[in-house]
């Protein structure tokens, strides 16, 4: 199960607590009580200094306490593991084949947050790596999008293509903290490149004043994308659907959300797992009438790219949202877990800080867009 190399030792994030008569440890939510033979778990934990293999490990035990033998110590290091207690300590003293002094400088915090969802066998660094080597779309670049291009930068995200055809208003600054009031009139995507290249010059980043209005060109500009971010809110009915074409056309996961009066909400879809936009759009009709008349009269309502209706945002529920899509995205190009939010509508609300499913649907297997 283990490499001949794994050097086992407890991840840093494990805070250890020796009492007279057991050993707490305590990692984030998760507290675990060790109780009975001390001398063994103090030998144990003496032994895995992230120095000595696994063989070498059972050695030092075994030698200390000859009652205990090799299976004994295997068994603990897989309970510990099994905890996600532990990492190997090859990995960290040989990071450099994995990623580059640049890297671990500025993303030193990102490794031990990932180390910490990670059993013994993986490798904490080779997370960081599928971020920097992935390519992601965004489409837009206003309040989410402008919040989201920044966390992808800040996360290590090196391959970004992005696209807003917007100009900056005075009225975007209570929530677009990538803009300043002396950028009133410029142009989003110019502006996003330029901010976005001050906070990190090495991103590779291709951003233009694209507008879309077809399903054919929305699909040409995603080509060659692992993930798709979409936050673009014109033609506002059109794109969700256009978006949802496109990527499982491509067969691309995308990820999109908005703000909906006074609250957030956010999905995602993982073509050939996940039910698809279709899939949500047929099923929410079938259960409501109502639904159903309603979305239909929206479609009427926003055809045009100006709609008549008021769109409230504040920053903290652009925050909320930005940071649950930017979650999503980490977990589906790197996967340290599954994706969370798939074959669902989830909300987060202003009035109480809780978010709730609000809305779910299956992969339909006649699906038009999605089904086989
Ligand atoms: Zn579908």
């Amino acid at each position: 199960m283990y490499s001949e190399h794994c050097l086992p030792i407890f991840k840093p994030t494990v805070e250890k607590t020796f009492l007279a008569d057991k050993i707490i440890l305590s990692h984030g939510e998760d507290s675990y009580l060790l109780e009975g033979s001390l001398d063994f778990l103090k030998s144990l934990h003496a032994a895995m200094n992230g120095q000595n293999t696994i063989m070498q490990i059972s050695d030092l035990v075994c030698t200390e306490l000859p009652q205990k033998k090799h299976e004994d110590v295997l068994e603990a290091i897989e309970q510990l593991d099994q905890m996600r207690l532990l990492e190997d300590n090859y990995f960290n003293l040989n990071k450099l084949n994995y990623i580059s002094q640049d890297v671990i400088d500025r993303w030193c915090r990102n490794f031990d947050f990932f180390g910490s969802l990670l059993s013994l066998t993986e490798n904490k660094y080779a997370i960081q790596a599928r971020l920097q080597e992935a390519k992601v779309c965004l489409l837009g670049l206003g309040g989410l999008g402008s919040n989201i291009i920044l966390s992808l930068a800040a996360i290590g995200i090196k391959n970004v293509v992005a696209a807003d055809f917007d100009r900056i208003e005075q009225s975007n600054l209570n929530r677009q903290i990538l803009y300043k009031e002396s950028d009133v009139g410029s142009i989003k995507s110019e502006t996003a490149e330029k901010r976005i290249k001050d906070f990190y010059p090495q991103m590779q980043t291709d951003i233009s004043q694209q507008k879309f209005e077809s399903m054919e060109q929305l699909s040409e500009f995603i080509q060659g994308c692992d993930l798709v971010i979409g936050v673009a809110d014109k033609p506002r009915m059109k794109m969700p659907i256009w978006m949802n074409e496109a990527c499982v056309k491509n067969k691309i996961p995308f990820i999109s959300g908005g703000l909906s009066v006074n609250r957030g909400v956010f999905y995602s879809v993982v073509p050939g797992d996940s039910g698809c936009v279709r899939c949500w759009r047929s099923q929410a009709n079938e259960e409501s009438s109502l639904s159903k008349a309603v979305h239909e009269d929206k479609h009427t309502t926003h055809t045009q790219f100006e709609t008549p209706y008021s769109w409230p945002a504040i920053i903290p529920l652009v925050s909320f949202v930005s940071g649950a899509m930017v979650t999503e995205v980490v977990k589906i190009l790197t996967n340290i877990g599954s994706p969370s939010y798939t074959n669902k509508l989830t909300q987060i609300c202003f009035k109480n800080v809780e978010t709730k499913v609000v809305e779910q649907w299956e992969k339909q297997p006649d699906c038009p867009v999605c089904g086989s």
